[in-house]
């Protein structure tokens, strides 16, 4: 793939001041709820709001996400709030009905990205989008898949590009829910400097108390964003309660993180 400038335009278009916040909830419940949160996080630093519909779970019998219903409760939440949607995509026929419900950014999930047959299956479905389409760190820490997954979304033509580290798993016991490995994501930084870099502290440390920190690292480290679980009511989430935090928290997040300008 070749390292262009113009990975970054999605990003530049943002004319942020801050990194591009992505919040909202892990999965969309209801679609009060879905609506709940995106009004209060409305006129924050959040551009972008996400939501699970489909959700990849480890195991079998938890909550599996409410499906194509949920596309219409992230359309009215743009409509009402202005915010721009993301959700997770994990084969063509959710990429289909994303299109259609047009949805403004998409990631692959890190369950996702170890598969180069789903992560091709989605690549072809997209061909030459002008959609954001982010991919996350495979679960396991191999670099090779993430940029094999990379490689094949830039051969697909999709131009709005970006990625998402969001930890490690291990068979270890850590303090860390995916432990974070952040020399991966550097050397990924090293070989493509000019593709968007958000870190996701919500997946990475499992816990809302640790998100601060994990976040304040990444932005020390000149990564471009930050997608953060946010839930008006996290205790009860339907899926990640722990990790997840309320609307009032981010923006107190927000304005504690020391953010790193160009000429420091
Ligand atoms: C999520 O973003 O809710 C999710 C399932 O994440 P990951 O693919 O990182 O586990
Ligand atoms: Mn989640």
């Amino acid at each position: 793939m070749k390292n262009t400038p113009e990975l970054r335009t999605w990003l530049d278009d943002l004319k942020l001041e801050h990194p591009v916040v992505i919040a909202g909830p892990c999965s969309a419940e209801t679609e009060e709820q879905v609506l709940g949160i995106a009004h209060q996080l409305k006129d924050t630093d959040v551009s972008y709001l996400r939501a699970g519909i489909w959700k990849p779970r480890t195991r079998p019998g938890n909550f599996e996400g409410v499906g194509a219903i949920g596309l219409n409760w992230l359309k009215k939440a743009k409509e009402e709030t202005g915010l721009k949607i993301a959700t997770e995509v994990a084969n063509k026929a959710h990429v289909d009905l994303a299109l259609e419900a047009d949805v403004d950014m998409l990631w692959i999930g890190a369950r996702s990205t170890v598969s180069p047959f789903i992560v091709q299956e989605i690549a072809d479905a997209l061909k030459g989008t002008d959609k954001i389409v982010l991919i996350k760190n495979p679960v396991n820490p191999d670099l090779s898949l993430w940029l094999g997954g990379i490689e094949r979304l830039a051969k697909s033509n999709i131009k709005n590009l970006g990625v998402i580290h969001r930890g490690f798993s291990s068979y270890e016991k850590s303090k860390y829910r995916n432990i974070p490995e952040w020399q991966i994501a550097i050397e990924l930084q090293n070989r493509f400097p000019d593709l968007p870099l958000i870190c996701d502290p919500s997946h990475i440390t499992g816990k809302r108390d640790m998100i601060f920190d994990v976040s304040q690292t990444a932005l020390d480290l000149n990564y471009d964003g930050l997608m953060i679980e946010t839930h008006t009511d996290p205790d009860h989430a339907w899926s990640d309660a722990a990790q997840q935090v309320t609307p009032q928290t981010l923006v107190q997040i927000m304005k504690d993180l020391k953010i790193r300008k160009e000429s420091d």
